[in-house]
């Protein structure tokens, strides 16, 4: 495995491996890997022959400082994941490398108008921006995305279409502890008994598949009992429990199409997010956590 910081040697040995006639996977990441980030290797694998991972905390998708300073950060056990998960290239650029003078701001409407996009302002204008920027320094032709991040995923979907990035998209399922909380870099910042607490955002959603299950389809209700649930944990607050279709994420009163439940919400100073997508399989409802 390497690891380079410069955006013309990740060019030449990407260009290699293109002449070698290896498809190649990417991986965008912003470090301290968990299992999560390393499924999206393992769906890459199966598409590609050459995986690349980018490990780059970018400032400019951070609404707040605090968050962005205290990213937690190891790379050596990075390295470490990344190089026993087949990882091939690393691309560790800095912030002068990927920013020095840049003006440039993708900006993609409707599709964050909702959700995060509502909560943290700037947010997706900065997370679109770095990757259309790495999409064009790596151009890979297939990049994983999880579902964690749902409606990051949606809007590279759309983005990619609109852009005319030469390259697919692939949504990777959620990883999770056993317990059921959703993997996340963040979750190092709860206490023991966060991490408890935290617990009711995916027992919410599991009341919302057996509510959908047993046939109820108005969101309004929905979401009410999984607030109930929620508030059980003590949140210090809940930024947003909604259902949105999957097609556009517009909020949704009935659920009565491919949908989404997100909820996202503090606990301690820790943001979490977490959802499930509703899908239909022969006429049957099916939840996907
Ligand atoms: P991050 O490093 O948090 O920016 O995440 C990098 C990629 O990993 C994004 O596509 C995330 O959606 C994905 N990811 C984060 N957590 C998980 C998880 N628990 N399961 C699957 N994918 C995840």
């Amino acid at each position: 495995m390497r690891v380079v910081s410069k955006i013309d040697e990740v060019r030449s040995i990407i260009e290699d491996a293109k002449k070698n006639n290896l498809l190649i996977g990417f991986v965008p990441t912003m470090g301290f890997l968990h299992k999560g980030h390393l499924s999206l290797v393992a769906e890459s694998k199966k598409h590609t022959q050459f995986q690349v991972m980018s490990i780059f905390v970018n400032k400019i998708q951070f609404n707040n400082m605090n968050d962005y300073n205290t990213y937690p950060r190891d790379l050596e056990n990075d390295f470490d994941l990344a190089e026993k998960n087949g990882v091939d290239l690393i691309f560790l650029p800095d912030d002068d490398e990927m920013y020095g003078n840049h003006l440039t701001t993708v900006h993609l409407d409707r599709l964050t108008d909702n959700l995060c996009g509502a909560c943290r302002p700037g947010h997706f204008d900065g997370v679109f921006t770095v990757v259309s920027k790495l999409f064009n320094i790596i151009q890979p032709h297939v990049a994983v995305f999880g579902q964690k991040d749902i409606q990051q995923a949606v809007s590279i979907q759309k983005m990619v279409y609109d852009l005319n990035f030469p390259v697919k998209i692939i949504m990777g399922p959620i990883i999770r502890e056993d317990s059921g909380l959703a993997m996340s870099s963040r979750n190092k910042h709860l206490s023991r008994e966060k991490r408890e607490d935290a617990l009711v955002i995916y027992k919410g959603l599991k009341r919302a598949e057996q509510l959908l299950l047993n046939g109820e389809r108005d969101s309004k209700i929905i979401i009410n009992e999984i607030e109930k649930i929620i508030l059980k944990g003590r949140p210090d607050k809940i930024d947003y429990i909604s259902a949105v279709r999957f097609s556009d994420l517009s909020f949704l009163d009935t659920i009565g199409e491919k949908a989404v439940i997100a909820v996202a919400a503090f606990f301690g100073d820790t943001r979490l997010i977490d959802n499930m997508v509703i899908e239909y399989e022969r006429g049957r409802i099916k939840c996907v956590f």
